[in-house]
């Protein structure tokens, strides 16, 4: 149990807000009484003692538990209430424990030295002698320009095998720091020595602007690797970030557009010719968390991949895998050309995904370089994906190809281009093949879900993990109802922040068919949570995600207090099977904990989409939850203070019900998985 629910088992809501509100006075099963948050004649503010919230029907329209009320009525912030409420109930705060801190402090620390790490080896490019070299390198042949070797912190490691080393050490920094950020390496006799020698250095940062790790490059044409990045570490997770994100994050939600290219040097020369919506991908893949990160500013994303033989080599590549196996269907990791995952993600998001190919081979650092005006035009004129593939996959069928080989080429395609979810770009897909191929559409369409029930065939073994057929409720961790269902969901937020697109995306397509009911069919809100410490967790995850931040955990240890981030901590670690450290009366497997047990026995049976299936019908349960008590809370207290209920309250109280109706219905549906091809 944590402090919050152990604080609120111990005080009565009833109790604590009659002290402020002495007024307080039962009817029926609840309380009642003037608003001491607005001035009125009629008392609209109600305390159901069952649920242990307090709601006001008047001008506030809103309520919460307890932690809510006292914030609100002391003007506390979470952790202040948190404090206090503790006091009254004699629950002992945890204090934060040596371990934790000292591993903050530490993390805190490692961005220090990275940050101190980049300025010294900018410094370095830019005044010593002995850069003289990497100084003409950089200006003369990459052409960049001194405030362009500014704004991108770009440096230079000396040939030394101690530079770095010997300059952190004087500052008293350790080796293991030292070694932790990837700037120093070790031999086999256990001699440490600077990781980055005679390197052009090009800083990495997060989003927040923090240098994170260093993309290396040679400066000799005999030099091995070419390109020599940072270790993964506890900073630096390449998956994760994307170079230039910090610079790019303004243009890209001005224009709505991000470029993704696949060099350092193609971001930064984008940016000196002015084109600032320009990020590149580290490592040789685009992951789906980097491209849910873009999915936050844009709704349209170029491709702008290497167009010589390897790139489309990789294409094809990329189609072949997609033909073995199609069933991984919520991949983490997208390589980077695996058209049928972008298109799929792509449909999910509702991107507008395009790949832009540039004339002569070029790589967008030399083409820019050659016609910096013409980038827009090429950005303009980047092909939708699907034509792309089309493209790829048509371009050595001879223009007399028999129906045979035509048919051939469609079985390859057909997959790819039915990948999407949205069904207008499927149809408009499967349209673009019938032409190129001369084949009728309805021919195509019939292989294709032909193509679809042989694989559910060949793959079944790898769904045996079956959701449940009932619609999950609160799981147990308190007898208020839906505490559990909020905790879940904020525990699946804090690790997977972008599900939350997916579950908005449902509710915006039910407003869509539901005009009616739109106001009860809005984006997931802190309202949809009755839990002050779950509306305080959300709002961080949002504010995390505004920051650009893909991790919620990390922007909660750097942003919150430690209150909060222990909370948050508690919170995750309950939901994860390893470690349930629960007693037994307090376990409920979900269907999600479920297959991650079995994911940890053997991979093949792991498949995250039924996980968020799971998360999707437990986020709109939680909405469910909201517009039931709101309907009820709202029908009793109209009904007792008037007896009957006017036209316009029953109208009222009818929208309700439809709306509720509606949601019962699309849960149910998506339990049991007759909702299969929208998720
Ligand atoms: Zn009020």
């Amino acid at each position: 149990m944590s402090v919050v629910d152990d604080i609120k088992a111990r005080l009565d809501i009833v109790s604590v807000i009659s002290h402020y509100v002495p007024s307080l006075k039962k009817t029926g099963r609840n309380y009642k009484a003037l608003c001491p948050f607005h001035a009125e004649k009629t008392p609209s503010f109600v305390v159901d003692p069952t649920r242990q919230i307090w709601r006001c029907f008047g001008g506030c329209n809103e309520g919460g538990d307890i932690f809510s009320f006292i914030m609100k009525i002391e003007g506390y912030d979470f952790r202040e209430a948190l404090r206090v409420l503790a006091e009254q109930a004699g629950v002992q705060l945890e204090e934060q424990t040596p371990e934790s801190k000292a591993y903050r402090d530490h993390l805190e620390q490692l961005q220090l030295l990275l940050d101190e790490a980049a300025q010294l080896y900018h410094e370095y490019l830019c005044n010593a002698a002995e850069a003289e070299t990497a100084r003409q390198y950089v200006m003369q042949k990459r052409g960049l320009l001194p405030e362009t070797i500014e704004q991108f912190q770009i440096g230079y490691a000396p040939n030394s095998w101690s530079f770095v080393l010997d300059h952190f050490r004087t500052l008293g920094y350790s080796l293991s720091d030292l070694s932790e950020a990837g700037l120093i390496s070790e031999n086999e006799q256990g001699r440490y020595y600077d990781r980055f020698r005679h390197r052009l250095m090009i800083p990495i940062r997060n989003a927040r602007g923090h240098t994170i790790g260093f993309g290396a490059r040679a400066l000799d044409s005999d030099q091995n690797p070419k390109y020599l990045n940072s270790p993964q570490g506890p900073l630096f997770d390449k998956s994760k970030n994307l170079f230039g994100f910090d610079l790019a994050r303004r243009a890209i939600r001005e224009t709505e557009t991000a470029v993704i290219v696949e060099g350092y040097l193609d971001v930064i020369q984008a940016h000196q010719a002015g084109y600032h919506n320009v990020v590149a991908q580290m490592g040789t893949a685009l992951t789906e968390t980097q491209v849910q990160l873009l999915a936050k500013y844009a709704n349209r994303l170029i491709l702008a991949l290497d167009t010589d033989a390897a790139g489309q080599q990789a294409t094809m590549r990329g189609l072949s895998v997609m033909q073995e196996s199609l069933t991984g269907a919520f991949s983490q990791v997208v390589p980077l050309f695996d058209a049928k995952n972008m298109m799929r993600t792509g449909g999910r998001l509702s991107l507008d995904i395009r790949v832009l190919r540039l004339p002569e081979g070029k790589d967008p650092d030399d083409f820019i370089r050659a016609h910096p005006e013409l980038w827009a035009e090429q950005v303009e004129q980047a092909q939708p994906l699907a034509q792309y593939v089309i493209d790829i996959g048509t371009q050595d069928l001879p223009s007399n190809a028999t129906i045979q080989e035509r048919e051939n080429v469609a079985r390859q395609l057909l997959p790819l281009l039915v990948a999407t979810e949205n069904d207008l770009t499927k149809r408009y897909n499967v349209q673009l093949l019938a032409t190129r191929l001369r084949i009728p559409e309805a021919d195509l369409l019939s292989l294709a879900s032909a193509l679809q029930q042989h694989q559910q065939r060949g793959t079944s073994i790898k769904t045996i993990v079956k959701p449940k057929k009932t619609t999950p409720t609160n799981n147990g961790h308190s007898s208020t109802s839906g505490i559990g269902t909020e905790r879940y969901v904020i525990a699946r937020l804090l690790e997977h922040p972008d599900w939350l697109f997916v579950v908005n995306r449902k509710l915006r397509e039910l407003a869509q068919e539901h005009e009616g009911l739109r106001e009860f069919l809005t984006p997931i809100h802190t309202q949809d949570f009755s839990q002050e410490v779950y509306r305080v967790l959300y709002r961080l995850i949002e504010a995390a995600s505004y920051a650009g931040e893909s991790s919620p955990m990390n922007y909660i240890y750097s942003e919150a207090p430690y209150e909060i981030s222990s909370l948050a901590e508690t919170i995750l670690q309950e939901t994860q099977p390893q470690g349930f450290r629960k007693s037994s009366s307090t376990v409920h497997w979900s269907t999600a904990e479920m297959v991650s047990i079995l994911r940890a026995q053997d991979s093949s049976l792991y498949d995250e989409s039924e996980i968020l299936r799971d998360f999707v019908i437990r986020t709109l349960t939680l909405r469910l939850e909201r517009i039931k008590n709101e309907r009820n809370d709202r029908y009793f207290f109209l009904s007792t203070d008037y007896g009957i209920l006017s036209n316009e309250d029953m109208a009222l109280v009818s929208l309700y019900t439809q709306a509720q109706k509606l949601l019962e219905q699309t849960i149910r549906n998506l339990t049991q998985r007759q909702d299969n091809q929208r998720l």
